[in-house]
């Protein structure tokens, strides 16, 4: 099987989101839609005191998406407009689908080390979907099933790898959504679909994607010109981590405005109606 290649790397940039929030942005919403189906990947990283005091995300709403956050170290207290709330701790994921609208609260706070570290990634509903029932799948640390094989360690969040299947179920995406650690001298390989987008984002460590070599912090964007994504580490280096990232195109317009992303302008018109109207959220 062919192993796909990188297209290009892309270095996170830093932006200051909701309440001061400064955080490492690799993709966000655009109407060229390149990376369709996702949408942003953000990386909180209050590691450092250079990066001032940890704020949040006061209440805000989406329509049109899904939001998944992963945290690795540190939680974020959570809360919203449907009655929902609760903490999503070191090693659990929060997959929101927000359908037709929902309005939420996101508050990081530092974990025990210090430290808050963590990714939003935004997946795209198709047309038929943006107005659904919004949904949550919360997965507990512990439920997340763990590979390990030839030196990897991989936490299945979405999709399959050796027969196992990740808790994450009934997305319009097909996701595969993996953090995988390579120890040093491994080699990590898994079939991708045809046409299916992938990502890598490597955030620990130093290895070779698709035959060339990437460092952290960066976002690989791999070609659709093989069967199988293969990375390798190199026994000199102290390995590397990073989160596996792919799925299916819907290959529809799209129309971004905030944390709205549609597939036309009167959508868009239609959804701040909704908010000063009082629609936006239904019972
Ligand atoms: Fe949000």
């Amino acid at each position: 099987m062919n192993n796909r290649t990188i297209s290009h790397i892309i270095e996170p940039q830093l932006v200051v989101e909701g309440a001061g929030v400064l955080l490492r942005r690799s993709v966000s919403p655009r109407a060229t839609n390149e990376h369709d189906p996702f949408l942003l990947f953000d990386h909180f990283a209050f590691n450092n005191p250079l990066e001032g005091p940890i704020r949040g995300f006061p209440m805000h709403p989406h329509r049109g998406i899904e939001t998944v956050t992963y945290i690795l170290d540190g939680s974020v207290n959570h809360r919203d407009s449907l009655g929902n709330s609760g903490v999503i701790g070191p090693g659990d994921v929060q997959w929101m689908t927000s359908g037709r609208g929902i309005l939420h609260e996101e508050m990081p706070r530092r974990g025990e080390s210090g430290n808050i570290y963590g990714f939003q990634l935004w997946v795209n509903l198709p047309a038929a979907q943006k107005m659904g029932q919004p949904r949550y799948q919360e997965v507990n640390s512990s439920t997340i099933p763990v590979v390990e094989k030839d030196g990897a360690t991989v936490r299945l969040v979405a999709g399959e790898l050796e027969g196992i299947r990740g808790p994450v179920e009934d997305i319009a995406a097909s996701p595969l959504y993996m953090d995988v650690k390579l120890a040093p001298a491994s080699s990590f390989k898994i079939a991708i679909p045809e046409g299916h987008t992938v990502l890598a984002y490597v955030f620990e460590g130093a290895g070779e994607f698709g035959g060339e070599a990437v460092e952290s912090v960066s976002m690989v964007v791999f070609n659709d010109d093989g069967g199988q994504i293969e990375v390798k580490s190199d026994a000199a280096g102290r390995g590397v981590q990073f989160m596996l990232i792919a799925g299916a195109p819907f290959k529809e317009p799209i129309v971004p405005y905030g944390p709205f992303v549609m597939n036309t302008v009167e959508e868009i018109q239609q959804t701040i109606a909704d908010l000063r109207n009082g629609t936006f959220i239904q019972a």
